[in-house]
Formats: structure tokens, C-alpha cells, sequence
């Protein structure tokens, strides 16, 4: 059984065929710059010269089609034809409180993805118009949509509700959903595996530190809170988002610097977090080396990003009473050997002990604690297409 699994963003679009047999990654590759002038394909597959497909592609659908093309190439493809492709899974970010697992697409989902589209303009209609192009393009084929949302659906209402009047949630659905849920499901679930604990006796923080970072506190399995709220901007400092700050920031500048809505959603969003603060950039290697040579507002951003992340763990601790591991995953998570050793300074107290030399470890599953440390600091690399395909399989078979 072959699953295709679909990450369709504003701009780009990311694939992986997965034979679920074994699991093995036949195809994968990445859509940049749809609808862009310079639009191009990225293909790879196993044992195979990597391919770029330079072709104009106006939307989605021309871009899924090239895909599809692709996949099925006599020289560079990984199967012989499109009937070899038996399901398809999407990543979609935001089900609302519609869905708390991954669903088979039908009408009724549809319109359900429809409505949630005012809590997430910028990611949902991607996801929509991918669902729709693969329905156009294989007929027949079921489609399965894995949310981002949907693992934190299990967060008690002490975690969920703001303290604003009752009527903005009741009325205009205003909570912390939560989102990276299929990283933290993954991740979660493959440390009781590690940790070799039934899920269900276990108590975990998982750390997804990428571009976009957020915490979960996972108990027996299930999310009880999380640091992304309403929206993905709530939580942790990012590389270019602003996290916490308070709320009332957002009504003095905007008068201040008599700025829109709009121009201040974009400041919070594209121009804040480790970028803002450093002005060197949203990457953590550029701002490492600013700091490295002396950038003393890149140093200044490291020292609040660690912080804030160090302040998480310890609140979730609280949450969930104790911890049998602490997690790091994504792009810094799992690569950023002075970030984790910086993160888990004072931790000690709690007896989470970080062992520097076993932390020098990049991209792969290991144990980063020292032996007598009694909370385990785990890196564990994230994939949430795998996760994606597993929820397809599962559904469709
Ligand atoms: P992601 O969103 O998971 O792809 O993570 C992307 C971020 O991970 C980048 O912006 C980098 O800041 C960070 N990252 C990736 N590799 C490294 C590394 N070797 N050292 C430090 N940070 C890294």
C-alpha cells in the first residue's frame, strides 16, 4: 500500500510517497514559488540523481499535477503509475473543535475546513485547495486529513480558556487550540517507546524548536496543554514571532507609531522574536555566530530565548506533576547542542541534569541525561509525515 502525504503551504508544497509495507520513503520533494515567477520542483527519489523541474505553475493543482508527473516518470519517478498510490494524507492546521483525530475527507469535512478558515487565513486555504486539486487529479482515492489542532483537543478547559468575558469563546470560538500536534503526537508517543513505558504511565514535554516552537505537556499520552494558543503567535519566542508579550504592547504602539492592524500583525508575526530582537536574522546559526562574535544583541536574543523555553519546562513540570522525560525536536531542537545545554541550565533542582558530552549529538535519537539524572532530556527527531501516513493507513485500509 502506497500513501502520498501533502503539506500544501501559501506558496510552496511538500511530498513524500511513502510503501507502507515497510515504510520507506519512495519519493519525496518540495514545491517552491507556486504561482511565482521561477516556479520549481525539487524531486528525489532513493538510488536516483536528484532532479529540479523548472515549469511555470500557476496554482496548486498545476503544481500537485507536476507531482503526480513526477512520481510516475519513467526515468526519475518511483512508480510505474498512479494507480499505485492507494491514499492520500494532508496536513491541514486547523480543524476548529471539529476534530479531535484525523478524518477521511468527505463533503461534510470540507465544509467543516471551510469554516474554520477564519481562525486560520493564512494556512487553510492551501490546505483546502490541495484536498480539492488531488481529488480533480486522482479520482477515487480517498483523502485523509491529519490536523494540527487536533492532539491538543484533549486539554482540560483550565488550558484552553482565556480570561476574557465567556461570550468571545462561546460566540466567536476564541480558546487556545494549539498547533505542531502531529510532532508532538509523534514525538510523544516514539519517547515511551524509547523510554520503553506504556504511553499511558508516562509524563512528557515535548520541545518542538523549529522556525515556529511550542511546548506540550503530555500526559499518559494526551496533550493537557500547550504553548501555541488561538493562533501559532502565543507562547515561546520564535525566529521571527513574538510570543507572550502583554496584550496591552499591541494598542500602545499601535498608537504611538500610528500603525494599521494589519502593519502590526505583520510587526508580531515576520518581524519579531529572535530576528527582531537581534536584527541579524530568524536563523539560529546566524545569530550563534553573531553571538559567537560578539553581537551583544544576539547574545541578548539567545539569553531570552533560552530563558522563555527554560520558564515553559519548568511550568509544565508544575502541570503535570512530575516528568519522565523532557524533549527537543525540529530544527533547533534537535541540532542546537548549546541551545539544549543553555535550556536545561537550572533544571538541576527538578532533577533533570543535561550531560554535555552525550548532548553533543545532532539529528538522531539519544539520551542527552547523564546517568543519575532523574528526569530523561531526550532528542528525538520529529516526522510528522510518517505520522501523516500512519493516520492514512490506518483510515483507509
Ligand atoms: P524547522 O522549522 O524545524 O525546519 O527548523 C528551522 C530552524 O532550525 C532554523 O531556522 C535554524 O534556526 C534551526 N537549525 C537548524 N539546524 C541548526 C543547527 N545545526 N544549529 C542550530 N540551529 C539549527
Amino acid at each position: 500500500m502506497n500513501v502520498l502525504v501533502i503539506n500544501c503551504g501559501s506558496s510552496s508544497l511538500k511530498y513524500q510517497l511513502f510503501n507502507m509495507e515497510d515504510e520507506s520513503v519512495l519519493a519525496k520533494g518540495l514545491v517552491e514559488r507556486i504561482g511565482i515567477e521561477g516556479s520549481r520542483l525539487k524531486h528525489e527519489v532513493e538510488g536516483k540523481d536528484k532532479k529540479t523541474i523548472e515549469v511555470a505553475m500557476k496554482d496548486h493543482k498545476d503544481a500537485l499535477a507536476q507531482v503526480l508527473d513526477a512520481i510516475v516518470h519513467p526515468e526519475h519517478g518511483a512508480i510505474a503509475s498512479l494507480q499505485e498510490i492507494n491514499a492520500v494524507g494532508h496536513r491541514v492546521v486547523h480543524a476548529g473543535e471539529k476534530y479531535s483525530a484525523s478524518v477521511i475527507v468527505d463533503k461534510s469535512v470540507m465544509a467543516a475546513l471551510e469554516e474554520c478558515i477564519e481562525l486560520a487565513p493564512l494556512h487553510n486555504p492551501p490546505n483546502i485547495i490541495g484536498i480539492s486539486a488531488i481529488e480533480e487529479l486522482l479520482p477515487g482515492v480517498k483523502n485523509v486529513a491529519v490536523f494540527d489542532t487536533a492532539f491538543h483537543q484533549t486539554m482540560p478547559a483550565s488550558a484552553y480558556v482565556y480570561a476574557l468575558p465567556y461570550e468571545y469563546y462561546e460566540k466567536d470560538h476564541v480558546r487556545r487550540y494549539g498547533f505542531h500536534g502531529t510532532s508532538h503526537r509523534y514525538v510523544s508517543q516514539r519517547t515511551a517507546e524509547l523510554l520503553g513505558k506504556p504511553l499511558s504511565e508516562t509524563k512528557i514535554i515535548t520541545c518542538h524548536l523549529g522556525n515556529g516552537a511550542s511546548l506540550a505537556a503530555i500526559d499518559g499520552g494526551k496533550s493537557v496543554d500547550t504553548s501555541m494558543g488561538f493562533t501559532p503567535l502565543e507562547g515561546l519566542v520564535m525566529g521571527t514571532r513574538c510570543g507572550d508579550i502583554d496584550p496591552q504592547i499591541v494598542t500602545y504602539v499601535m498608537g504611538k507609531e500610528n500603525i494599521t492592524l494589519e502593519q502590526m500583525n505583520d510587526i508580531m508575526n515576520k518581524k519579531s522574536g529572535v530576528l527582531g530582537i537581534s536584527g541579524v536574522s530568524s536563523d539560529f546559526r546566524d545569530v550563534e555566530d553573531a553571538a559567537a562574535a560578539g553581537n551583544e544583541r544576539a547574545i541578548l536574543a539567545l539569553d531570552i530565548y533560552h530563558s522563555n523555553v527554560r520558564k515553559y519546562i519548568a511550568a509544565y513540570a508544575a502541570v503535570l506533576g512530575g516528568v519522565d522525560a523532557i524533549v527537543f525536536t525540529a530544527g533547533l531542537g534537535e541540532n542546537g547542542v548549546e541551545s539544549r545545554e543553555e535550556i536545561c541550565k537550572n533544571l538541576e533542582f527538578m532533577g533533570a541534569v543535561l550531560d554535555p558530552v552525550k548532548n553533543k549529538v545532532r539529528g538522531k535519537e539519544a539520551f542527552v541525561n547523564t546517568d543519575d539524572s532523574k528526569v530523561k532530556i531526550m532528542v528525538v527527531p520529529t516526522n510528522e509525515e510518517l505520522t501523516i501516513a500512519r493516520d492514512t493507513l490506518e483510515l483507509v485500509k
